[in-house]
């Protein structure tokens, strides 16, 4: 038995580094475990918008985790730039969501309840203020200054420095297979090599493969999915629109240097099969010239896709797994894991440090009830 870590996090993802690096900022001696390389599955793969919120007044625990880090993300940059000289390209950059009357009503009713500034734009308004853009026909524009953005390369790069400085042991292309020990205590994770690492506690943050490691562990699923999602990156000199643009669950990001990042699909039937197809790309690419129309000149970069971690009903389930005392999970953070990465790491942290949590770990566990109702934000 290998043993020179309290707490191994099993999946080296935006959730999984995020929680490493805040865990040990709290003088944690923890370790981290990928199949793979670190940071390349959907957290790489993901847009990186970051909706705006007001922790106090967020009326789901999960728009609560929402807020958090929209309200953490300037500091983070920030501290992530002094520790590692990286930059994680976070822009307040503000955001467009273009809404039919229906959803309108509810969606802005959320926004007002939770004190989020917006402000509504006449289709005239917006094409003096957003030039080039034309507005879906039947939906209202709605500007949403605190909306911004981090670029996902980026901000893995900077974690994986960030832990490498706060002395996270990284063990990329380490797969872990199963658990050491048996309910209610594990022992350490165990390895593909046969190889056991002994810890104190295991969390579980392997994305959209979670539910393949509770499989080893016998445990039954927790109904985490991949849900794949293509993207588009264009090209286009001199600079058009600087803010991001929404249409349900299509979204155009100007990442301000003339490139256009253009989503996504969302494609459960992919199962695990990462790759583009025509007929999204073509998708895609239509709707963002409707909603762009100088993008008819743009210069088409490249495509990639990612998988999501889906869940049941769209939030992630963060908590104890059943049975076990000191082996939790943080997964299925779907559309919204790099949004909702600093709460998680923050809950967890907090719970592990004996602190009072920012949100009650049974609204968020295993066994919390399935919200239903309009989200505040869908992408
Ligand atoms: C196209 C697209 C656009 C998106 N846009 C946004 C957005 O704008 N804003 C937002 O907040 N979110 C967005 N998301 C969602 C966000 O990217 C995900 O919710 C988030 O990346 C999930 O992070 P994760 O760490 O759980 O999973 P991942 O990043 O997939 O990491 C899981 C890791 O676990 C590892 N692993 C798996 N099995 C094992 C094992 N047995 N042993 C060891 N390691 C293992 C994997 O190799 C992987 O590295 C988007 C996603 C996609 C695909």
């Amino acid at each position: 038995m290998r043993g020179s870590v309290d707490i191994a996090v099993v999946g080296g993802g935006v959730i999984g580094l995020s929680c490493a690096y805040e865990l040990a900022c709290r003088g944690w001696r923890v370790g981290v475990w990928d199949r793979g390389a670190l940071g390349q599955e959907a957290s790489w793969a993901g847009a990186g918008i970051i909706p705006p919120g007001q922790v106090d007044k967020a009326a789901l625990p999960w728009e609560r985790l929402r807020a958090i880090g929209a309200a953490r993300f300037p500091s983070l940059a920030e501290e992530l730039r002094e520790l590692t000289g990286i930059d994680i390209g976070y822009r307040r950059c503000g955001g467009i969501e273009f809404l039919e009357a229906e959803e309108a009503a509810e969606v802005t009713a959320l926004w007002s309840a939770e004190g989020i500034a917006f402000e509504r734009w006449e289709a005239e308004e917006c094409r003096r203020r957003e030039a080039g853009v034309i507005p879906p026909e039947g939906m209202t524009a709605w500007y949403l200054p605190g909306m911004a953005q981090v670029r996902n390369p980026w901000l893995m790069r900077g974690l994986i420095a960030a832990c490498e400085r706060r002395q996270v042991e990284l063990h990329p292309q380490e797969e872990v297979v199963g658990l050491a020990g048996s309910p209610p205590r594990a022992q350490g994770v165990l390895l593909a090599d046969g190889s056991v690492q002994a810890v104190e506690r295991i969390l579980l943050a392997a994305g959209a493969w979670t539910d393949g490691v509770l499989k080893h562990l016998g445990s039954v699923g927790a109904g985490i999915h991949p849900v794949r999602g293509q993207i588009v990156l264009v090209r286009f000199a001199p600079p058009l629109s600087h803010r991001i643009l929404i249409v349900g669950k299509r979204y155009i990001v100007p990442r301000g240097d003339g490139h256009y990042l253009v989503g996504s699909t969302e494609e459960p039937e992919a199962g695990f099969t990462k790759a583009n197809t025509a007929g999204a790309v073509a998708e895609l690419l239509d709707f963002a010239t409707r909603l762009l129309p100088p993008l008819h000149q743009a210069e088409l970069v490249k495509c990639w896709s990612g998988l999501r971690p889906g869940s049941r009903d769209g939030w992630p389930i963060i908590g104890p797994l059943p049975g076990w005392e000191n082996v939790w999970m943080a997964a299925g953070h779907f559309r919204a894991g790099v949004q909702l990465s600093p709460g998680t790491a923050r809950l967890i942290a907090e719970v592990w440090s004996g602190q009072t949590p920012c949100v009650p770990l049974e609204a968020v566990g295993w066994h919390r009830p399935f919200p239903s109702g309009p989200r505040a934000f869908r992408s």
